[in-house]
């Protein structure tokens, strides 16, 4: 399987590892409330279909992308470099 890395191309899927699912916002940084950090790195909803996913490209240019995945056949249909504060336009 390939998956192309926004900034190097189409690599092997050996070269990437899963980060998440990139739909969850995040808390603030200045928020304390554990429940909402706990919520936001434990709890997800596991749905059928395309989901926006963080993937790391971390034997190439180690640098996080999104990538849309079908969650069903693992297909991923687009790829997308982050901005420079961490988000992505959709
Ligand atoms: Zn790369």
């Amino acid at each position: 399987m390939l998956i192309t890395c926004p900034h190097c191309g189409a690599r092997d899927r050996a070269e990437f590892t899963y980060g998440g699912d990139a739909s969850v916002p995040r808390p603030e940084l200045s928020d304390l409330d554990q429940e909402r950090w706990a919520d936001y790195v434990y709890l997800r909803t596991n749905p059928r279909g395309t989901l926006r996913e963080f993937w790391h490209h971390v034997a190439g240019c180690r640098i996080w992308f999104i990538a849309e995945r079908d969650t069903v056949s693992h297909k991923i249909s687009a790829t997308q470099a982050l901005d420079d504060d961490g988000s992505a336009e959709r």
